[in-house]
């Protein structure tokens, strides 16, 4: 009797928690109204391509993909996650260029930003160039931005290094490159946006009209809103580069000659670099010299197994045919007093557009060698301009250089806070020449563990002397690690979301409040 007694009391309890886990159930594909139903697709090659991306590293399956043909799909499906006991999460996804997983979500929903495109393009709008902007939507990828402006004589100013991201990816960060210490970061040249709140609301926004969303959503991780329009600043667009490569055996000449160059904008226009950047040659396989003449590159070689570790800067000036005396002598004066080894500068003169799409070129080659495809421990750092030279020491010379691993490529170049707005949700170390430090990786599965333990030793190397860095294209964080990354800000971005998603549906793959 006691038994059976027992056996039901634990039948009983069985109902009760299947009960419960029933009510659990976050919703289900048959609740949605059948417009919405209509735009999901659980197909597995779709679901498959939505459950990855560029890193390689993490994998989570959507319930479905949606794909809205027009920006009212968005808010309909969006206020539909509302309106559930428990809404779903739903992940805007542009090119799926992040590496960690930022692009995803587990069980939700997946919004195709591409196909909104589509249908954007075929009514003609999804690309509109006017005389000092451009209208883009939200999915729509750098490069067409690009090459539909030119077709103006008219440029986007800033750029990032690779243009086979969606736009509202890269305003999600802030999007940055050799052109950032000039015009600011790709943020900073949005007159306007059009964005689907976490609550449905289509809402146009700009510095002057709903500002606190406007500021929230550029650089703001995805989590406010899904940009479905931006309004981005052109001016006119060059016709040719002339592109510079010098070459450094100090580390402290190769960062003041940065940061002199950088220093020029605003105070000699004429003679300033258009673009600075700069990276690292160590010597270890593969040693990349392609750019340089094939003549060079012995003697590259011998400098970089002599030193262990070369600077590169590279600066760009742009110019018109017409203009061509004078960038030589722009040039001349511009290299006047720079510090690099006597006789290692190295120039092409290329397309404004071969410049700006030159990763692409890189892509190619790595696609036809199968090494595109394969996983990327990138760390993406803002490290203070004050302890770049013991970031130098502990970090570039004393983990990348001496350990066995090849370290890939690393980007090291400096810009200026005053060209970034404190009120977006981006974030930057609190001094006003801060550098960014790519470790851009890439790697088969046998070697993940380590460059993941490399990131770790870097990360602990900056905590244990006291660097306040700050991640870009941050890595899903515990809360405490996203406090820190927002520091002051956090408070404000925590309320942000409390005011446009209070659910807490949107780009849950961030790991930020999910
Ligand atoms: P996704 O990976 O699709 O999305 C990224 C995040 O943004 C996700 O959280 C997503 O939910 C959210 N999101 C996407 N679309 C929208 C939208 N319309 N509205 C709101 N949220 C949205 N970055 C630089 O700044 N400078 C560089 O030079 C640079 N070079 C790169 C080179 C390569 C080869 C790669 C792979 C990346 C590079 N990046 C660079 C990083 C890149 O800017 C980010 O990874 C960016 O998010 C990629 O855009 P995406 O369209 O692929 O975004």
């Amino acid at each position: 009797f006691q038994l059976s007694k027992a056996l039901v009391i634990l039948l009983c309890l069985n109902i009760v928690v299947h009960t419960k886990q029933a009510q659990l159930q976050p919703w289900s594909p048959l609740d949605a109204p059948k417009e919405i139903l209509q735009m999901l697709s659980r197909d597995p090659v779709t679901i498959s391509l939505a459950s990855t991306d560029f890193g390689h590293i993490i994998h989570q399956n959507p319930f479905a993909i949606f794909a809205p043909s027009s920006i009212n799909d968005i808010s309909k499906l969006i206020k539909f996650s509302n309106s559930l006991p428990i809404p779903f999460t739903i992940a805007a996804r542009g090119q799926g260029h992040s590496v960690n997983g930022q692009s995803m979500t587990n069980d939700g929903i997946v919004v195709n930003m591409t196909e909104l495109n589509n249908e954007l393009r075929n009514n003609g709008n999804g690309i509109v160039v006017f005389d000092k902007y451009v209208d883009v939507g939200g999915g729509q990828r750098w490069i067409d931005v690009l090459h539909a402006s030119l077709e103006k004589g008219l440029t986007p100013l800033s750029w990032t290094d690779y243009l086979y991201l969606s736009v509202g990816g890269t305003l999600s960060n802030a999007g940055i490159s050799g052109q950032t210490f000039r015009f600011g970061p790709q943020i900073s040249n949005v007159h306007e946006l059009d964005v689907v709140t976490g609550k449905g609301d289509l809402v146009t926004c700009s510095t002057e009209k709903n500002s606190e969303l406007f500021y929230a959503v550029l650089g703001g991780l995805g989590q406010f809103g899904i940009i479905t329009r931006a309004r981005i600043a052109l001016g006119p667009a060059p016709k040719r580069v002339k592109w510079l490569r010098l070459l450094y055996n100090d580390f402290s000449a190769f960062s003041g000659d940065q940061e002199h160059l950088i220093s020029l904008n605003g105070i000699d226009e004429t003679n300033a670099p258009n673009y600075v950047e700069g990276f690292l040659l160590l010597n270890q396989p593969p040693l990349d010299l392609s750019f340089f003449p094939e003549i060079d590159q012995p003697r590259i070689t011998s400098l970089v197994t002599q030193y262990g570790i070369i600077y590169i800067v590279e600066l760009a000036k742009y110019y018109d045919e017409n203009s061509q005396d004078h960038v030589d002598q722009e040039i001349e004066i511009l290299l006047q007093g720079l510090k690099f080894v006597p006789t290692f500068k190295f120039e092409k003169d290329v397309s404004y557009e071969e410049f700006l799409d030159r990763v692409h070129t890189d892509e190619l080659t790595l696609r036809a060698q199968g090494l595109w495809n394969i996983p990327h421990p990138w760390l993406d750092l803002f490290v203070p301009g004050s302890r770049m030279s013991e970031f130098n020491e502990g970090v570039l010379k004393g983990i990348i250089l001496k350990q066995n691993i090849t370290a890939g490529l690393v980007i090291v170049y400096p810009m200026n806070r005053t060209k970034w707005d404190d009120k977006m949700s981006a974030v930057t170390p609190n001094e006003e020449i801060f550098y960014v430090v790519d470790f851009l990786r890439a790697t088969g599965f046998d070697n993940l563990e380590a460059y993941k333990s490399q990131n770790q030793q870097i990360l602990q190397f900056c905590k244990d002397v006291g660097i306040e860095i700050k991640h870009y294209l941050p890595l899903n964080r515990t809360h405490e690690e996203w406090v820190e990354q927002y520091g002051l800000k956090w408070n404000a971005f925590e309320k942000r979301k409390n005011q446009f998603d209070p659910n807490k549906i949107l780009s849950p793959g961030q790991g930020i409040f999910n």
